[in-house]
């Protein structure tokens, strides 16, 4: 199904590997601590690897946000940043770099992705509104819902099918978007929300032909779209590689097209390009004006957004970067590795490969884990002890009680595996499918775990587990038993 781009390349021994376009000039020190530490470290950290201190992560693979590399260009522009409070020359080339890549007139920045829902909820959304979307995001549901909202995740049948080849599962379902208007009423539909490279289920892009229909609805009942870019780039390459009508697109064609389909389109610039920020933009000067009182009272001045300086410069070269095949084609060129790679050893993976990083099907890969044990922790907690990778929960843990108390259990149970982009080498990638390799052989000693402290909102950032029982020591010992003193 996919093209093959010139970043991979085929080796003469038949293999096809991702090839590095950058060499590494500023290297970071990493620790790889014996297993026995790292297993003190995980019950220090409640089973909770937000909890961990970097001293103990060898890979660390949590998030994209805020860890991609930056490139020598975008390191060299903060040196040139003009520090001034008001109307400074920083903020007018990354209003350039806007108008460049996103193609839109009107920009407000704020300090990150989550800042823009903020802004966005707070001026679109009344109470007993509703907001479709292909798929939430943690931040974007908490925002909506803090404002009276209720969201409706109207993605396909395929979108939650863990083994699917379709190219696009994270299209919206055209005929549950109908169904929503015609019971709530156009009025009631604050927005409708597309994710670009659908964070939560896996990376999975949305198609252009998908945008255009609901762009179709959305004209017919005179509603705005909202467009979450925040990994919009992933999107663009997804869609040059898989949708027909786009092979010979550049990229920047393609971002202004999916661009020019929505009302408001905001970003994470944690993602985007590298940096802290982020923004909200639009063609449309009366939505611009809604919300742009806001910017000074939540944000900082107009031509800041709470971003330093130096992040304005960086994220300006950042994101003119994205327009680049070979920076954006790194990181989905290795996930795709690592999926493949996986996916031949027989450990559980979501297909096809998307954006973002490698997503493990959890439920399957601990199908012996009740799933009101969380399973998608417990498996991060286990991949951490045995390797010193840090992965991210993104099930039941990422989700929130009900009004009575009780859990509510998420559709797909995930072990997210970032791939930054430019931060890894294919070693590190190899290793990284080792131990799971090895996890999933000895899959079943790995149990449950159960919360001893848990904060009431956004509970997987903070919240504290333990192992349902002695498992993580029967997993260390069989370490032990099979690698001798290895690390
Ligand atoms: C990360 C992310 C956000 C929030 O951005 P932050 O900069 O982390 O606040 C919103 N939407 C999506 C899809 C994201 O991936």
């Amino acid at each position: 199904m996919e093209q093959n781009q010139s970043y991979n390349v085929k080796f003469f021994s038949g293999e096809e590997i991702p090839l590095e376009l950058h060499k590494v000039r500023i290297v970071q020190k990493l620790n790889l601590i014996p297993i026995e530490e790292r297993l003190k470290a995980a019950v220090e950290g409640g089973f909770n690897t937000f909890l961990l201190t970097t001293k103990t992560v060898y890979l660390d693979m949590l998030t994209d946000s805020g860890t991609n590399a930056m490139s020598d260009n975008q390191v060299a522009s903060m040196l040139r940043a003009d520090d001034a409070y008001a109307g400074s020359q920083s903020y007018a080339r990354l209003e350039e770099a806007i108008k460049e890549v996103f193609n839109c007139k009107y920009y407000l920045p704020v300090h990150q992705g989550r800042a823009a829902e903020n802004i966005i909820s707070k001026v679109f959304i009344k109470p007993g509104d509703v907001v479709p979307m292909n798929y939430h995001f943690t931040t974007t549901k908490a925002h909506i819902e803090l404002n009276g909202g209720t969201i409706f995740e109207i993605y396909t049948d395929e979108a939650l099918k863990v083994k699917s080849q379709h190219p696009f599962k994270g299209n919206l379902d055209i005929a549950k978007l109908n169904d929503i208007i015609k019971k709530y009423g156009a009025s009631r539909v604050a927005y409708i929300r597309l994710e670009a490279s659908t964070n939560l289920i896996g990376g999975q892009p949305f198609s252009i032909a998908n945008m255009r229909e609901v762009r179709k609805v959305a004209n017919e009942h005179g509603i705005i779209i909202v467009l979450d870019a925040s990994l919009i780039g992933e999107n663009a390459y997804f869609i040059k590689q898989r949708e027909a009508e786009f092979k010979n697109k550049s990229i920047k064609e393609i971002l202004h097209e999916m661009i020019g389909l929505a009302d408001l389109t905001y970003f994470s610039s944690r993602k985007v390009s590298s940096t802290r920020g982020g923004g909200i933009c639009t063609n449309n000067l009366q939505l611009h004006n809604r919300m742009r009182d806001l910017i000074p009272l939540f944000e900082g001045f107009y031509t800041y957004g709470g971003m330093s300086i130096r992040e304005v410069e960086a994220m300006a070269v950042g994101l003119a970067e994205t327009l680049d095949d070979t920076v954006i084609s790194q990181s989905p060129s290795f996930i795709r590795f690592m999926v493949n790679e996986l996916d031949k050893l027989g450990v559980p993976v979501v297909t096809p490969a998307g954006g973002l990083g490698v997503h493990i099907d959890a439920g399957t890969f601990l199908s012996h884990v009740p799933q009101s044990q969380y399973p998608a922790g417990a498996l991060a907690a286990a991949f951490f002890i045995v390797s010193g990778v840090r992965g991210m929960e993104r099930g039941t843990i990422s989700s929130v009680r009900d009004a009575n108390g009780n859990d509510v259990l998420a559709d797909i149970e995930l072990l997210r595996l970032a791939m930054p982009r430019r931060v890894f080498t294919l070693s590190q990638v190899k290793y990284a499918i080792d131990r799971l390799h090895w996890l999933y052989r000895n899959r079943e000693l790995v149990g449950g775990l159960k919360f001893y402290e848990e904060p009431p909102v956004l509970r997987f950032f903070g919240g504290k587990l333990e192992p349902t029982s002695p498992w993580p020591e029967k997993l260390v010992a069989k370490f032990r038993a099979d690698f001798g003193d290895s690390l």
